[in-house]
This record gives C-alpha cells, sequence and structure tokens, in this order.
C-alpha cells in the first residue's frame, strides 16, 4: 500500500485517485484526504463530495468504477441466458 508524503498514513486507493485528480494524472506520490485538504486549504468533507462527484461521473482512476462492467445497476442475472436466443 502507499503512503502519504506528508504525513506517512497509509493511503486508500481512493485516496490516490483523488491525488491524481487534483494535483497530476501521473503523480506517483499520494496523499491522504487529510494533506490534501491542507494542501488546497479545504475542508475534508469539501474533498469527499468532490471524490463523490468523480465517482459519479465514472472516473476511471477510482477503483469502484474499474470493475464496474455494466452500467446496468440492475443487470438481471439471465443476461447469459438471453444470447443464447
Ligand atoms: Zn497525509
Amino acid at each position: 500500500m502507499e503512503r502519504c508524503i506528508a504525513c506517512g498514513q497509509p493511503v486508500t486507493p481512493d485516496e490516490e485517485a483523488m491525488t491524481k485528480k487534483l494535483i497530476n494524472r501521473g503523480i506517483t506520490q499520494y496523499q491522504c484526504i487529510p494533506c490534501l485538504a491542507r494542501h488546497f486549504a479545504v475542508t475534508e468533507q469539501a474533498l469527499y463530495e468532490r471524490m463523490q462527484y468523480f465517482k459519479d461521473m465514472g472516473c476511471m482512476l477510482f477503483p469502484c468504477n474499474q470493475s464496474i462492467e455494466s452500467p446496468e445497476p440492475t443487470a438481471p442475472l439471465q443476461q447469459k441466458e438471453a444470447s443464447y436466443e
């Protein structure tokens, strides 16, 4: 797991994605949300809201969006069966 370059705390994949979105997509040194908030002089709450916004946009930097195979949240389980028709 990556660690925050500012405070040394482990950073989550979400925080890695936020560092990329807010600072530089090619960055390899990450910061946790509290340190990002200090860096940008905003509240942690604001960053979490921004994070949710990016996720809702379907930003592929976030792990939760990388694993989504179908945009349909209620994709029927019988999808495979339907392909036999
Ligand atoms: Zn930190």
